[in-house]
């Protein structure tokens, strides 16, 4: 079959390292190809081929408001005329700091950065410099960007120094992360009795192993064990900010972190994330303090205008619509899936289907997933105009603006998938 897509596909290939500028935007592991973007708008986004399908994926979680909402492009036009970056403080800086400060509990401080990595890499960086330790907690599965000190291959057991999770990462660096099963307090616990340990960093609700929450007194116990062993709390909220509730998976589970990373929603669909926390340790990152932190498009004017548009829009009747879409998909799913012997995950509006009977804990549970059959899943679902994330590791997203009629058709399209699972066998 020649489409556009798989024309243009094959013209990547030759200029880009797998045609993408992001391994998972590739199909690999669903071994599909990928559908080329031609644009968005609202909750839906259409192909070069004029393919339409209700997008799940929302650029991996930013588009809480689904595509191009007017407001946002209003924003961003706006900002781009007066200039698109100077390298110098702008008012706006200051105005968004405040506003992420009052929206998220843990934030008394706020410094702004353009990935998601770098904040998680700053953050670690800082916790370092505030503890003077060396060795980070990471829990497997949990994803906190591309850098070397958190990219490092999960379930390499409970009480061994990890093993680097890609080539070019030097052991001395990986050596330094420490790893444990999620949702295993007593494995975090005995790295703190035997090492000394800066900081854990974790996903509050994992959502880069698919969607897996953590257990109740899972997050109040790491921070009882943090605080006990003097070790700093990097809640890792890219994914979870603003998308669990207007503060977080902090505000949504009552949990105070020392640190948070955000990114993702925050930026409104722009490059644009944030890491912050008590003033303390804030106050230590360059030129307040010693540790040192830049970035040359960091609190860039069009993605601080975007993300200020997409905060204002925020209100509570947006988190509590948000819910009830969760909740509406939830019915009309689950039984299918539970008939099926499969399980769902769902905090709020994000949500995974595993191929598996029981719903995973952690990453060894969600490992064992049937993979295969998952991939035909996601292709029948395309087929059928529902755009899922292209592996059962990653978390679902709805957005907030879906009417009850688009609800309904992500379920009869899931459903529709399902039913072709039977036929292909
Ligand atoms: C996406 C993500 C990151 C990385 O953010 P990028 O902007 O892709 O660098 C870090 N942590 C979590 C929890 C994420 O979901």
């Amino acid at each position: 079959m020649s489409t556009r897509s798989r024309q243009l596909l094959d013209e990547a290939r030759a200029v880009i390292p797998g045609g993408v500028n992001s391994p998972v935007r590739a199909f690999a592991a669903v071994e599909g190809d990928p559908p080329f973007i031609a644009r968005g708008e609202g909750p839906w986004i259409e192909d070069v081929d004029g393919n339409r399908y209700l997008d799940l994926v929302g650029s991996w979680g930013p588009l809480i408001l689904g595509h191009a909402h007017p407001a946002v492009v209003e924003a961003v036009v706006e900002a781009a005329r007066r200039g698109t970056s100077y390298g110098a403080p702008t008012e706006a800086e200051v105005r968004f700091a405040e506003e992420l400060c009052a929206a998220h509990p843990a934030l008394e401080m706020v410094r702004l950065c353009s990935s998601g990595t770098e904040a998680t890499m700053h953050a670690i960086r800082l916790a370092r410099g505030f503890t003077g330790r060396d060795a980070i907690v990471k829990l497997d599965g949990c994803y906190h960007g591309a850098h070397d000190a958190v990219l490092v291959a999960a379930g390499s057991g409970v009480a061994t120094f990890a093993r680097p999770g890609s080539p070019g990462i030097p052991e001395a660096v990986a050596g330094l992360t420490l790893t444990a099963p999620y949702n295993d307090l007593d494995a975090v616990a005995r790295h703190l009795e035997n090492h000394d340990v800066a900081a854990v960093i974790l996903e509050p609700v994992a959502g880069n192993m698919g969607c897996v929450p953590p257990l109740a007194g899972y997050l109040s116990g790491l921070r009882a064990l943090t605080r006990e062993h003097g070790a700093l709390l990097i809640i890792d909220e890219v994914m979870t900010g603003f998308r669990l509730a207007r503060g977080g998976a902090c505000e949504r589970f009552g949990v105070e972190p020392d640190l948070v990373t955000l990114g993702k929603i925050v930026g409104g669909g722009l490059p644009l994330a944030a890491f912050g926390g008590r003033r303390e340790v804030m106050e230590r990152l360059s030129p307040a303090g010693p540790v040192y932190q830049a970035g040359t498009l960091s609190g860039n004017p069009l993605a601080v205008a975007a993300g200020r548009a997409t905060l204002a829009l925020l209100t509570p009747e947006v988190y509590a619509r948000a819910e009830a879409i969760g909740e509406r998909l939830d019915r009309a799913i689950r039984p299918e899936i539970e008939r099926r012997g499969l399980s769902m995950n769902r905090v709020g509006s994000m949500f995974t289907i595993f191929f598996r009977p029981e719903a995973p804990r952690n990453f060894e549970e969600v490992k064992t997933c049937d993979l295969e059959a998952f991939g035909r899943f996601h292709r029948a679902a395309l087929e059928n105009g529902v755009y899922l994330p292209p592996s059962q590791f990653e978390a679902a997203f709805l957005p907030a603006i879906l009417t009850d009629a688009q609800v309904d058709r992500i379920a009869a399209g899931l459903r529709a998938a399902f039913d072709a699972l039977d036929r292909k066998g």
